[in-house]
C-alpha cells in the first residue's frame, strides 16, 4: 500500500496523518506546535512524522512523500514569506527544512490552498474543473481551483480573498488595510457588527448572550441568539448574510465557477447563516436569470481538509514506482 504524510501546521498544533490513495486516514498524530521558532517547529513535525512512518511500516504502508499546510504565504520554492500569526514562518524555508528532517521529498502551500487540493480529491469538489473554497473563520481564506488545479498565481500568492478591498472607505482590516472584505465577512467582522448593533440598542438578545457585557460580545453570540430564534440576532445575520453573499459574487463574477465549497467556523452555525448566504448570494450575481445556479456546497473534509490536502498535494512529489 502507497501512502504520502499530510501536516497541517497552525499557529498552536500540528496535526499529521498518514493518508493512502484513495484519501483514507491510516495512521494520526496531534501535537502542540511550538510556533516561536522554525527549529521548535521543523522538531516537532520531525518527531511526529517519525512516529507515524513507525506505524505505517509495521502494517506495510509505504510513504512516498510528504505535504504540509500552513498559515502563511509560500512561494512556489516552499518558503513561507508572512504568517502573520505564525512569527516562525516569515522568510522561512519549511520544504527544505521538512526534507531534510524527515528524508522525504517535501512540498508546502498555503493551508487553504491545501484544503482546496484536499476537497477537489476526495471531497465536495471532487470532479470539478473550475471551483472556489472559502473558509469563513477568524479571517477569510480562499482556494480557487481553475481547470482541475489549485491556481497559486505567479509566486505562490493567489486566492487571499480576505484581503479584496471592498470597501476602501471601510473598517480597517487586521492586515491594516482599509475595508478589506475579511473586516466585514469573518467571524471578526460579525462580531463588530454586532457590537455596532448592540450600542445602538437594536440587538438585546445578543447582548443578552453575552451577559450584557456589549464589549464582549462575538459573533458566536449572535449565533447562540439566532439559534434560539430572536429575531434581533436573526437580524444581524441577515446584514452579516449580505456581505458574505456579495464577496461571494464578486467571485463568482470573476471567476464563473461550477460551486463554491464554504468550511470554517461560521459554518458551523448551520442553515441559520448557510441559507440565508445561498439566498442573498444570487441577488448580486450578474445575470443571475440568464445563468446556471452556482451551488454553495458545505466542505465535505471537516477538519481533516488539512492533512488530506497536504496528502493529496505531496502525491505531486512522491516517487513514481
Ligand atoms: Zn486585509
Amino acid at each position: 500500500m502507497s501512502a504520502t504524510i499530510g501536516i497541517d501546521l497552525g499557529g498552536t498544533h500540528v496535526r499529521v496523518a498518514v493518508v493512502d490513495a484513495d484519501g483514507t486516514v491510516r495512521h494520526e498524530h496531534r501535537a502542540p506546535s511550538p510556533s516561536a521558532t522554525l527549529a521548535g517547529l521543523v522538531d516537532a513535525i520531525a518527531g511526529t512524522t517519525g512516529a507515524l512512518l513507525a506505524e505505517a511500516g509495521a502494517d506495510g504502508t509505504r510513504v512516498g512523500a510528504v505535504g504540509a499546510g500552513v498559515a502563511a504565504i509560500v512561494d512556489p520554492d516552499g518558503v513561507a514569506r508572512y504568517a502573520p500569526n505564525v512569527p516562525a514562518l516569515v522568510d522561512a524555508p519549511l520544504r527544505d527544512e521538512i526534507a531534510r528532517a524527515t528524508g522525504l521529498p517535501a512540498v508546502v502551500d498555503n493551508d487553504a490552498n491545501v484544503a482546496a487540493w484536499g476537497e477537489l480529491a476526495h471531497g465536495a469538489m471532487r470532479g470539478m474543473r473550475n471551483a472556489l473554497l472559502l473558509t469563513l473563520g477568524t479571517g477569510i481564506g480562499g482556494g480557487i481551483v481553475l481547470d482541475g488545479r489549485v491556481y497559486r498565481g505567479t509566486n505562490g500568492f493567489a486566492a487571499e480573498v480576505g484581503h479584496w478591498q471592498f470597501d476602501p472607505r471601510g473598517r480597517t482590516c487586521a492586515c491594516g488595510e482599509p475595508g478589506h472584505w475579511e473586516a466585514w465577512a469573518s467571524g471578526t467582522g460579525l462580531g463588530v457588527l454586532a457590537r455596532e448593533v448592540v450600542a445602538r440598542g437594536d440587538a438585546p438578545s445578543v447582548l443578552a448572550a453575552a451577559a450584557g457585557d456589549a464589549a464582549a460580545v462575538t459573533g458566536e453570540h449572535v449565533g447562540q441568539a439566532a439559534l434560539a430564534g430572536s429575531a434581533d440576532a436573526l437580524a444581524v445575520l441577515d446584514t452579516f448574510a449580505d456581505l458574505v453573499a456579495i464577496g461571494f459574487a464578486g467571485l463568482a463574477n470573476l471567476l464563473d465557477p461550477e460551486a463554491i465549497v464554504i468550511s470554517g467556523g461560521l459554518v458551523n452555525m448551520g442553515p441559520v447563516l448557510v441559507d440565508r448566504i445561498r439566498t442573498r448570494f444570487p441577488v448580486h450575481l450578474e445575470g443571475r436569470a440568464h445563468r446556471p445556479e452556482i451551488p454553495i456546497l458545505a466542505a465535505a473534509l471537516g477538519d481533516r481538509a488539512g492533512v488530506i490536502g497536504a496528502a493529496v498535494l505531496a502525491r505531486q512529489v512522491a516517487p513514481t514506482s
